[in-house]
């Protein structure tokens, strides 16, 4: 192995990650007096939270009635009664103090008349524990709500005196002797320099895996990095077979137009013009949940309604509304559509697609951000040093399908329990603990392997084939044998990891080793994707299953755990739902009934 030298740094945390959830734990440490390292591979307000545009969900009822019953209730629902419901109600609880927070900060939202943050409806959130009619919950600063996000919470970080390491790639975490994670290794890509950071909790904020699709929303730096790095590390990964498609990813290019558009009043048609989303969803129409409006788009086209001259698309109409509220309430995807589509929105319809969206799955957490790590007798047992939050987490507030506008608020409330957490358990006078040479070793040496792999096919391509197996296989709609034919392709394209070949050695701006590292990322995210949505015979949330097209309570009601071993083998166990919200029914809690699984229909 070439000779690498290793320069130290020491700190009480360091946070993986400048998206919304890495910056606003990275604030919320900070403020806690600890000693902050934030590790970013790309510059904080490059994050892909830069382009979360529709908004951030919390029961403020500046519009209307509204509380947090209604929201968890419609959360829960959402996730096709999968998720965790103590994180559930952690989640809608804290959500107005969390967005009161982002305003004291600084984000710019919108006004109503008389002041107040402005709130738009969005799909699955409703009033009367979804017996009403749609609710205002989701609060925006126009259409570029994440990008006020991240500049707001850059600035704060910076003025709370976090320190930040910018370009610098996460290579492995490093795991003490007796198991605990004491912190990682991280390649400095401008000058080709190794550090190791030394600290007494890491906390993942790397985001998700979208780029193990085809066709996804998600930047091109949502490699599911943080997912990668646990694996290695033999912890599992949880859920990973519920990957969302949005309804209106723009027809070719994949970018998103936000739900937002339909909360404003747009609305899908097929090739006969018809509005099919009212025969589908009667009552929420183009508001039902994404997953569900997703569905209903792919049997349009797979029926042979689609649009083009391919009949392989949809179209999202806007042109009926007046020019005004779309120049002020969605300047940010008027210019998208005309710069990715061709389209004036004002005059025509943008023709969109289901496109791979959100990953629900993760990193298994509790709601304070601590990392899982199973046991067969205690499924909450706490992994120490480690933290995950944001996409690359799992609490699980979105258990089967996340709502929109749950994401972002998902990043701030659990960014802000994880420093919470972290105040209580390290004592910023203790020692950081001298880190285990031999994980450091290995570290490097898969490091040193990756540099030099000499074998017979490209980073990209050997990409593309994960990619299209994944869209082909893990699609909107799944059989027994599509699924189990991926987990074969999948299979082989995970063997070819060997035979990469990576023909830049460099150590400076070696964008061909930095592609190869993640891609070794995508790779386990995209296998426990694939064998843990072969192994669930049911439907549920984002996974549809057309040979069990029903929800299975009786056996499915339980999370995946995947470990995906050296060799990409994949084992599953699986893990209890936390059945119990946070606070009684006799303590003011929601009622237990309102909690009770039925049919999901919007
Ligand atoms: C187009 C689009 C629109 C969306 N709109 C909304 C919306 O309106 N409302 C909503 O609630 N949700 C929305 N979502 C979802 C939501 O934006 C994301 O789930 C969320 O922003 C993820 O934030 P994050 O902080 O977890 O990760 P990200 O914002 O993806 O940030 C990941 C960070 O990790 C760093 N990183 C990753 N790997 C490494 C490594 N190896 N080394 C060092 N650093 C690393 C990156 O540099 C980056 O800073 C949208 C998503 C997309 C794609």
């Amino acid at each position: 192995m070439a000779a690498y030298e290793i320069t130290d740094h020491y700190y009480d945390v360091v946070v993986v990650g400048a998206g919304g959830a890495g910056l606003r734990a990275t604030l919320g440490m900070a403020e806690q007096g600890l000693k902050t390292a934030c590790v970013t591979k790309v510059f904080p307000t490059r994050s892909h939270t830069v382009a979360a545009q529709g908004g951030i969900a919390a029961s403020l009822a500046n519009m209307g009635p509204d509380n947090w019953k209604w929201h968890m209730y419609d959360t829960v629902k959402g996730s096709d009664w999968l998720g965790d419901m103590d994180a559930m109600e952690y989640l809608v609880r804290e959500a107005p103090k969390a967005v009161y927070e982002l305003e004291h900060y600084g984000v710019p939202f919108s006004r109503t008349e008389e002041g107040k943050i402005y709130q738009r409806p969005f799909g699955g959130h409703t009033t009367e524990y979804g017996e009403g009619p749609p609710v205002q919950r989701t609060c925006a600063a126009a259409d570029r709500t994440g990008h006020a996000m991240l500049h707001t919470l850059y600035g704060q970080s910076l003025k709370n005196n976090a320190e930040f390491f910018i370009e610098y790639f996460a290579i492995d975490l490093i795991k003490s002797e007796d198991g605990e994670i004491q912190g990682l290794l991280a390649w400095k890509l401008d000058d080709g320099t190794l550090h190791r950071f030394n600290a007494k909790m890491t906390v993942l904020a790397t985001g998700g895996y979208g780029r193990a699709f085809f066709s996804a929303t998600s930047a091109h730096t949502c490699t599911g990095d943080g997912g990668g790095m646990v694996a290695r590390q033999g912890l599992p990964l949880q859920d990973m077979e519920f990957v969302q498609f949005h309804p209106t990813g723009i027809y070719g290019a994949g970018m998103l137009i936000t739900e937002g558009a339909r909360g404003e009043g747009g609305y899908l048609t097929n090739s006969e013009g018809e509005r099919y989303m009212e025969r589908y969803a009667p009552t929420y129409k183009d508001l039902a949940s994404r997953d569900v409006v997703s569905r209903c788009s792919t049997i349009e086209i797979r029926e042979g309604r689609g649009v083009g001259p391919n009949k392989d698309h949809v179209y999202l109409n806007l042109q009926h509304l007046p020019a005004e509220a779309l120049a002020e309430r969605l300047p940010g995807i008027s210019e998208s559509a005309k710069v990715f589509a061709g389209v004036d929105v004002t005059k025509e319809p943008i023709p969109v697609l289901p496109t791979v969206h959100y990953n629900m799955g993760g990193i298994p957490t509790n709601y304070w951000g601590q990392v899982l790590n199973p046991t067969a007798d205690d499924h909450d047992r706490i992994q120490p040093g480690l933290m995950a939050v944001g996409e690359a987490g799992c609490a699980s507030v979105h258990g089967a399908n996340r709502l929109g506008s749950n994401s972002l608020i998902d990043l701030v409330v659990f960014g802000r329990a994880a420093a919470i957490k972290a105040g209580e358990i390290i004592d910023p006078d203790s020692a950081i603990r001298p880190t285990n040479q031999a994980s450091t070793d290995s570290a490097l040496e898969r490091f040193d392997r990756m540099r030099h792999l000499n074998g017979s096919i490209g980073t990209a391509e050997l990409r593309l084939k994960m990619q299209k197996t994944m869209q082909d296989d893990a699609a909107v709609f799944r059989t027994s044998e599509s699924l189990a034919e991926g987990c074969a392709k999948m299979d082989k394209v995970a063997g070819m990891m060997n035979d990469l070949s990576v023909t830049d050695r460099s150590m400076i701006w070696n964008s061909d080793l930095m592609e190869t590292l993640e891609l070794a990322n995508l790779m386990p995210n995209a296998l426990a994707t694939i064998v843990s949505a072969e192994a669930r015979k049911e439907s549920r949330g984002a996974h549809a299953h057309e040979d069990f097209p029903d929800r299975d309570d009786k056996n499915w009601r339980k999370h995946s755990l995947a470990t995906v071993g050296d060799d990409w083998q994949v084992d599953l166990t699986y893990r209890d739902v936390h059945l119990n919200p946070l606070t009684a029914e006799k303590d003011g809690g929601i009622e237990m009934k309102k909690l009770a699984p039925k049919k999901r229909v919007y």
